[in-house]
């Protein structure tokens, strides 16, 4: 397989792929290896992921390099991404032991009767994974699931092969055996072999169309399923805010990492109070972000990872063109090597248009006028998805009122594009079904046995 850098297309690196009877075998390595994974004091594996950390901070700028060429990333944001594993991870270490911990839920003297509950690995599970922020949704999974006793067959994405080869190294570095995380290479076809395989739990990151595929896949399995899919995600701005701060909070939420997060602001309601001031100021704030070289710290706007995005971004364009919207910065392909589009924004856009309903994944956003918080609600939550939505306001009750009525799995106040190791990830409706991160986020990587326990 041959990986290409997205910002020139030059050729980066070549991997051998693997293959059905390859993803057989490295399915029999695992589930041979789990039970002894499993059977460690928790401390033990505990101590190897405190060392995949270690490995994480010292690797740091090799990681984050690697990153930016194989996706486009610009430099600052991989070091971002690739920092803030390390709080996710410190939470997965922090949490675990009390997670993990087997409990008395019920003793009776007379009958000698005593009831328990203890939290076993799934077994052998398939990491199914996104390339946009491979250290987040990857690490979401793999580092609960090894805390927990689990063997992970982890599929990267073929965008972020690399990454997933460094993770996988860093890991064994740390003491994770060879045979308890394995990688597995390739694209759709090697992650639909990888999916025959009779592992015990399916946790899979991407686009709502290949969720579907893997849901039924797993289904015919009776294996658990986790699925964290794609988003079209609302904002909306009240009459009583600083604009220009929303504008540039918005500004940020829309196209940090060129638009290309599950959580990113895809879509912006106004009330017509403050419309024209906040898209005078939102517009200005998009024309000052940067597009360049990834590899520059200065820059701002990548890439886009897929060359094949491209048509989808400009069929949104015309779309919206030919119904009415107005365009008001950028809105075309950038000529050249790579896979570059104009930072784009169009305001007077409606929900007949795709850019309001499809998710874009890239650098576009649309913003819509509201007459007030009903119209606001009404049009937010018009979405076959519900991963995240937000509202700025300077009344805190009037967030939470719109906030209680929209329908989506993180709501926030005054903020957006925002992902928290301390709560629980997941999605409403087609972003998908399943829980990462939180306390929730470790449990899901075990079966809860049930123990009825009686004495003679
Ligand atoms: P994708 O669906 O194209 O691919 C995801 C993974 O699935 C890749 O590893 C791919 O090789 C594999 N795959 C493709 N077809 C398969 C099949 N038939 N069987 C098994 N595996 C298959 O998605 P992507 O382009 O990598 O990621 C972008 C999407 O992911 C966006 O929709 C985004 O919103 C979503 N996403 C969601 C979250 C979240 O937390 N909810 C996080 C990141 C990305």
């Amino acid at each position: 397989m041959k990986i290409l850098n997205p910002a020139t297309h030059a050729l980066i690196a070549e991997v051998s792929e693997d293959s059905a009877s390859s993803v057989r075998a490295k399915l029999a390595r695992a589930r041979f290896a789990q039970p002894a994974w499993a059977a460690l004091p928790l401390k033990k594996r505990l101590d190897t992921i405190r060392v995949f950390r270690t490995r994480i901070t010292e690797m740091l700028e090799t990681l984050a390099r690697t990153l930016t060429l194989e996706v486009g990333k610009p430099i600052r944001q991989s070091r971002n991404e690739i920092n803030g594993l390390l709080g996710r991870i410190d939470f997965f270490l922090a949490e675990a032991r009390r997670i993990l911990r087997a409990e008395k839920v019920y003793t009776d003297a007379k009958s000698k009767l005593e009831e328990r509950i203890s939290h076993e690995p799934l077994g052998v599970i398939a990491n199914i994974s996104a390339w946009n922020y491979p250290y987040f949704v990857g690490g979401n999974v793999f580092i609960p699931a090894l805390i927990a006793g689990n063997a992970v067959l982890y599929k990267p994405s073929e965008y972020a092969t690399l990454t997933g080869l460094h993770i996988a190294a860093l890991l064994y570095e740390a003491g994770v055996p060879t045979d308890v995380f394995i990688p597995v290479v390739g694209g759709p076809a090697v992650g639909a072999a990888l999916l025959r395989q009779p592992v015990d739990g399916v946790f899979f990151t991407g686009s709502y169309a290949t969720g579907v595929k893997v849901g039924a896949a797993a289904g015919r399995r009776m294996a658990k399923v986790q699925l964290e899919l794609g988003g079209k995600d609302p904002i909306y701005v009240c009459d009583d805010v600083d604009v220009k701060a929303a504008a540039a909070g918005i500004a940020d939420g829309a196209f940090y990492n060129t638009g290309q997060s599950c959580c990113s602001v895809e879509r912006i309601y106004v009330h017509q109070k403050i419309h024209d001031a906040f898209v005078n100021s939102f517009v200005a704030e998009v024309k000052g972000f940067k597009v360049g070289d990834p590899l520059d710290d200065s820059s701002y706007i990548g890439p886009l990872t897929r060359r094949p995005q491209l048509d989808v971004l400009r069929r949104q364009v015309a779309d919206a063109k030919r119904k009415g919207a107005t365009l008001l910065a950028g809105g075309g392909i950038i000529k050249g090597k790579g896979n570059w589009f104009e930072p784009t924004v169009f305001a007077n856009v409606d929900h007949r248009m795709v850019l309001m309903k499809d998710e874009s994944f890239g650098p576009i956003v649309g913003i819509q006028k509201v007459a007030n918080d009903a119209e606001a609600i009404k049009l937010m939550n018009d979405t076959e998805y519900g991963l995240t939505a937000g509202v700025y306001t300077a009344d805190e009750k009037r967030a939470r009122r719109i906030l209680a009525e929209v329908h989506s799995g993180s709501v926030y106040w005054n903020c957006c594009d925002r992902v928290s190791p301390r709560l629980p990830w997941s999605g409403v409706g087609h972003s998908g079904i399943g829980v990462t991160l939180g306390t929730a986020g470790i449990a899901t990587f075990t079966r809860p046995k049930a123990w009825h326990m009686k004495a003679n």
